[in-house]
């Protein structure tokens, strides 16, 4: 019998994932993690509610209902660590909005990870205005980002914090184990 290792970044991923799958959003579930330099778990959401607001089916099936009131994974995940996040990492199980990239940015969190996107990809082309602007709250911030697939990362965002081993000539992403 062989075993196989999940690659790090879809292992941390897979964190995000399992936070997502809680969602009671009926169209997206979204899941967010933050990742300690020493890999560890430090906080975790995804998309719902305030605490103590009512989950109502009829907020949640109504998008003029439930867009003011949802509050994203990554916010989710930042109310709900307890710690300074300078030098900290995000995953996410999908692109960041505008909205919630500056206020991660502004925790001093260096470095953000989302499964590889394809361009037909249904939440892409839905989000692709808000996300641009993400990607360029990141860049000014100095924030990098890298999606993720199986052992590669590709740049969105790169600087010089997150280690690589090579960078592919062709862009067929970063090779990493
Ligand atoms: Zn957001």
């Amino acid at each position: 019998m062989t075993t196989e290792r999940v690659p790090y970044h879809e292992w941390q991923l897979n964190k995000a994932r399992n936070q997502a799958s809680r969602s009671r959003d009926p169209s997206t579930q979204c899941g967010a993690v933050i990742i300690r330099p020493d890999k560890t778990l430090a906080g975790e959401g995804y998309n719902g509610f305030p605490r103590r607001m009512e989950d109502r089916a009829e907020w949640w099936n109504n998008r003029d209902e439930k867009y003011p009131r949802v509050i994203h994974a990554e916010m989710n995940a930042l109310h709900h660590t307890y710690e300074r996040l300078d030098g900290y990492h995000m995953y996410l199980t999908g692109p960041a909005c505008d909205e919630c990239a500056k206020h991660v940015a502004a925790t001093g969190i260096t470095a953000v990870f989302w499964p590889r996107q394809e361009e037909q990809n249904n939440i892409r082309d839905r989000w692709s205005e808000k996300m641009a602007r993400a990607i360029q709250t990141f860049a000014d911030c100095g924030v990098e980002v890298f999606e993720v697939e199986g052992e590669k990362l590709w740049p969105i965002v790169q600087l010089s914090t997150v280690e690589t081993e090579s960078i592919d000539p062709v862009g067929e992403g970063l090779a990493f184990s």
